[in-house]
């Protein structure tokens, strides 16, 4: 076992917290952080990989919020705007990169240019600085969108987004709270709560065969378990009522043929949208809005699905690009709604708070963009925390930004370079040292895909990674490129226990 982890295991079962956080995707791993910041004793406990529910299956988009004027929500549209330019600009630099949005209207289409053109000046104007909107002629949106269908096209609106690498944002935010002090652990699921109002809880983590079952004292818990949020919840009060319902959405990744200069948004009939994105060199493809019940752990990614993506995108696409055959890698998530009648694409993308009668703070749903305001809500609403006013840290996360070494090393593949800076941030020159002392360290893990075999390395050494899965799916982007093989999957497994040594 990894010293990190055995450490963390000790000091977990021995000390007493101010705050335990259940669920490591981007919510947990921000309220940590910011718990962390306040100088609290905090431990994150996150069942799987961190990141591995919800928030590595997003369109990876720090959005405005753009479909979401048509619902009225203003609130939620300005809200998201600040906190694009926030990410984009102070906390993720280089992690959250702008890319404008083509909207293209096609003959037929239901919303013509003077709607689309008053939408985009409120979204203009809910953006305060930057957020440039406007109108394309379709032969340049061509020119930025290689594959875009042609033929009944009228013209584009165009307007700024960002988009990141979910996974590794959740990453950086949970580096972040470790810098803070807070005891990091994934592979460590609650299987029991506790708790006494205003006085503290008693938490049980399974911790795996290694860590074993140890039974955590908390101050306060917080249960950011997305999807999985009202089984939490049953744990603290077995009949609790559900909090919320699930809607499925999918991605599909294909190659990217051409330069992507913008993604796209195609607006789809009952307020749905079909997005194109050029995501890490790949096209992805997204999404759909379907009722989902069961097990948030089985969730997958039908041939229904799949047709329907493609159908969607060839409202738009060139078909060619749109061969079944030609899909590398599927995702499905959850969206967790709220509990109400109606169709789940028309349901509040806000967030949902509620605090149990034994204290218990549940938070789901919101966005991965609002991710920063939505912790902060959650943490004010702890019973008995005094906490007072509270705004969220703006300070810039580890693992982002840009790399002196990676600039200065005129010998490295420029591919690879530019990977491992959009990767690892200021991070990447510790990459590079570690590649500098392994034989294969700067060999390309698959030569289709950018990754070298140092970032495995990494992984497991710095980033508590435990399983290929992990190191493929959420370190790299191997598997999203559909680049993991059986043979690459052992070698990663090969050099797993050896180096779980995140210090
Ligand atoms: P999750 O990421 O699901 O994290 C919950 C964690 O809790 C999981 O990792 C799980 O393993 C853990 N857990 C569960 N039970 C336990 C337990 N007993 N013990 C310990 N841990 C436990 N937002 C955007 O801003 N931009 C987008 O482009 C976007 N696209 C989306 C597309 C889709 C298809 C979906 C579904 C969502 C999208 N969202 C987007 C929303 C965004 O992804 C979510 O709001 C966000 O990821 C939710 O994060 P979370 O931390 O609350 O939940």
């Amino acid at each position: 076992m990894s010293s990190y982890r055995a450490e963390t295991l000790d000091q977990l079962s021995g000390g007493s917290l101010d705050l335990a956080v259940i669920g490591g995707g981007i919510t947990g791993a921000r309220i940590a952080f910011e718990a962390a910041r306040l100088g609290w004793k905090v431990a994150l406990l996150e069942a799987g990989d961190f990141g591995g529910g919800t928030s590595s299956a997003s369109s990876k988009l720090i959005h405005g919020g753009f479909r979401y004027l048509p619902m009225g929500d203003i609130a939620l549209v300005r809200e998201s705007q600040m906190e694009r330019r926030v990410l984009m600009e102070r906390v993720a630099p280089n992690l959250v990169r702008p890319l404008p949005f083509l909207l293209p209207v096609y003959e037929g289409s239901s919303r013509g240019k003077a709607t689309i053109a008053a939408g985009l000046m409120l979204y203009r104007a809910l953006a305060g600085r930057g957020g440039r909107v406007g109108f394309m002629h379709p032969s340049v949106a061509k020119a930025a969108v290689p594959g875009l269908r042609m033929s009944g096209l009228r013209m584009c609106g165009v307007f700024d987004e960002a988009e990141t690498i979910d996974s590794r944002l959740v990453l950086a935010t949970v580096k972040g709270a470790a810098r803070c002090g807070a005891l990091v652990l994934n592979h460590a699921r609650v299987t029991g709560l506790e708790l006494r109002h205003n006085r503290g809880a008693l938490v049980t983590v399974d911790a795996g065969e290694e860590g074993g079952v140890l039974q955590v004292r908390a101050r306060h818990v917080i249960n950011a378990a997305g999807p999985w949020v009202d089984r939490v919840r049953a744990l603290d009060q077995p009949h609790a009522r559900p909090l919320v319902r699930f809607s499925k959405g999918i991605h599909l990744l294909l190659p990217l043929e051409g330069e992507w200069r913008c993604g796209v948004a195609m607006p789809l009939r009952g307020g749905r949208v079909a997005l194109g994105i050029p995501w890490q060199g790949m096209l992805m493809l997204g999404t759909t809005d379907t009722p989902f019940t069961g097990d948030p752990a089985e969730v997958t990614v039908t041939r229904e699905d799949t047709r329907t993506v493609l159908n969607e995108a060839s409202l738009f696409l060139a078909d060619d690009l749109l061969e079944p055959a030609q899909v590398r890698f599927a995702i499905a998530g959850l969206r967790a709604l709220p509990v109400a009648d109606g169709k789940t694409a028309d349901a509040r993308r806000g967030h949902l708070v509620e605090v149990s009668l034994n204290g218990l703070v549940s938070v789901a749903g919101g966005k991965l963009t609002t991710h920063r305001l939505i912790a902060i809500d959650a943490l004010r609403r702890l019973p008995y925390a005094h906490i007072g006013r509270l705004n969220a840290d703006d300070s810039r996360l580890p693992g982002t930004g840009w790399s002196f070494h990676v600039e200065a090393d005129r010998s490295l593949d420029p591919e690879v370079a530019n990977h491992l800076e959009r990767l690892y941030g200021d991070e990447a020159g510790r990459v590079l040292d570690l590649a500098a002392v392994l034989p294969d360290g700067m060999e390309r893990i698959h030569p289709s895909g950018p990754d070298v075999w140092a970032q495995v390395d990494y992984a497991f050494e710095s980033e508590w990674a435990r399983t290929a899965e992990d190191v493929a799916r959420r370190r790299t982007t191997l598997a999203m490129r559909g680049l993991l093989t059986d043979s690459i999957r052992q070698r990663i497994e090969r050099l797993a226990p050896a180096r779980q040594l995140v210090s």
